[in-house]
C-alpha cells in the first residue's frame, strides 16, 4: 500500500460533501476553494503530539474525532460556520485498524457538520495531527477577544474542568469511589470534545468578545482582558461544575482543575447588560447551560472572588507549552 491509496482508502473514498465552496478536493495538486458573497474566510489550525496532547495509549477513533473538535471550537469562537478542514498526519507505521479507527473518527464530527476534507499531507514519523478548518463569517462579524468593555458581563458555556478530571480518571489518579456512569461522562468530556460551532455562531451580533476554553479558564479569561485592555472579577461560587465533577472531586483544591486544567473547549464570552436577557433565552433554546460568572471592569487581570467579595488565590496558572 502506497501513500496514495492509503489518503484514497481512509480519507478521500469517505468525503461526501458536496459543498459548492469547494470545487476542487482531494486528489490534485492543491484544493481550489470559494468564499460566499459578503463573507470572510476564518481559518484554524492546531496540531495533536502523542504523549503532549494526549496519551500514546488512546484509541484512534477518539483521537481522529478530536482533532478536528478542537479546530471546530476555534471557528466556534469566532462565531465561524465550519466548511472544509486540511489533514496532516505523520504515522510511526502502516496500521489499517488504526487508520480505520482514527477515520471513524474524523468522519464522524466531518460528516456531522458536512464538511469537506479538501486535502492534506501524509508522512512518515512519530504520531503528530495537524487539522486545519476554515469557514466563514459575515463581513466584519467575527467574534474577537478584543471588544469586552467595562461594565460587560461574562459568560461561559457548559461545565468547567471536566476533561482535566477525565484526565486524572484516566491516569487512575482518583481517590473517591465513582460511578460508572459519572466515568463515562468525564472520560467522554477528555476524549471527546463538544464545539459549540452553534452557539458561536448565535452569538454574532449579541456578544463583545469570545474565546474557547481551551487552556483553562483562568488563561483563557486574561486573554480577553489583555486583548480588550480591562479586568475581570469571576465569582468562584458561580463557575458552573458538573455532578460528575463534584462527586470525582477530592477536596476543595480541585477547583483549580475548573480553573486551570486544560481541554473543555466551551465558549467564554461578554456581553453588554441589555443583552443578558438574550444570552439567557439563547441557553433554553439550546439546552446547554450558560453560567453568568463575572463582570468586567477596569482594573487589569482576571481576579477570582468567593461570595462574601474575598478575593480567592489561585496557585495554578493555565498550561503552558515552553514554562
Ligand atoms: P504533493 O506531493 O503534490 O503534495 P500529496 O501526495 O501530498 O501531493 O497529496 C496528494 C493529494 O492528496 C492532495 O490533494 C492532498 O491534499 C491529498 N492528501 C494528502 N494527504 C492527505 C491526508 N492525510 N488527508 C487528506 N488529503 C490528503
Ligand atoms: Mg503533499
Amino acid at each position: 500500500l502506497n501513500e496514495f491509496s492509503l489518503i484514497d482508502n481512509y480519507f478521500k473514498c469517505r468525503n461526501k460533501s458536496k459543498t459548492s465552496q469547494v470545487k476542487l478536493s482531494i486528489g490534485d495538486d492543491a484544493a481550489v476553494v470559494s468564499c460566499p458573497p459578503g463573507h470572510e474566510l476564518v481559518i484554524a489550525t492546531d496540531t495533536l503530539v502523542a504523549d503532549v496532547h494526549f496519551p500514546a495509549t488512546v484509541g484512534p477513533a477518539d483521537i481522529g474525532y478530536k482533532a478536528l473538535a478542537v479546530n471546530l471550537s476555534d471557528l466556534a469562537a469566532m462565531g465561524a460556520e465550519p466548511s472544509w478542514a486540511l489533514l496532516n498526519l505523520t504515522l510511526p507505521e502502516f496500521n489499517d485498524a488504526w487508520l480505520n479507527g482514527f477515520s471513524d473518527g474524523l468522519f464522524e464530527l466531518i460528516d456531522e457538520y458536512e464538511l469537506n476534507l479538501a486535502g492534506g499531507d501524509t508522512c512518515r514519523g512519530p504520531l503528530n495531527i495537524g487539522v486545519t478548518v476554515a469557514g466563514w463569517v459575515p463581513q466584519n462579524q467575527a467574534l474577537t477577544r478584543s471588544g469586552a468593555r467595562v461594565g460587560d458581563v461574562v459568560f461561559v458555556s457548559g461545565y468547567l474542568g471536566d476533561a482535566t478530571m477525565g484526565l486524572r480518571l484516566y491516569c487512575r489518579d482518583v481517590a473517591s469511589e465513582i460511578s460508572a456512569e459519572d466515568k463515562d461522562y468525564l472520560l467522554s468530556r477528555l476524549h471527546r470534545p463538544t464545539p459549540r460551532v452553534a452557539l458561536g455562531q448565535r452569538l454574532l451580533g449579541l456578544v463583545t468578545s469570545c474565546i474557547d476554553v481551551s487552556d483553562g479558564l483562568m488563561a483563557d479569561a486574561a486573554h480577553i482582558c489583555e486583548q480588550s485592555n480591562v479586568g475581570m472579577e469571576i465569582i468562584i461560587d458561580n463557575l458552573p461544575l458538573s455532578s460528575a465533577f463534584k462527586n470525582a472531586s477530592k477536596d476543595i483544591d480541585d477547583l483549580n482543575l475548573a480553573l486551570a486544567g486544560g481541554d473543555d473547549y466551551e465558549l467564554c464570552f461578554t456581553c453588554a447588560k441589555e443583552q443578558v436577557g438574550s444570552i439567557e433565552k439563547i441557553a433554553q433554546g439550546f439546552d446547554l447551560p450558560l453560567a453568568k460568572i463575572g463582570m468586567v471592569n477596569e482594573q487589569p487581570d482576571v481576579r477570582f472572588i468567593d461570595a462574601n467579595g474575598d478575593t480567592w488565590e489561585t496557585p495554578k496558572k493555565g498550561y503552558k507549552h515552553f514554562d
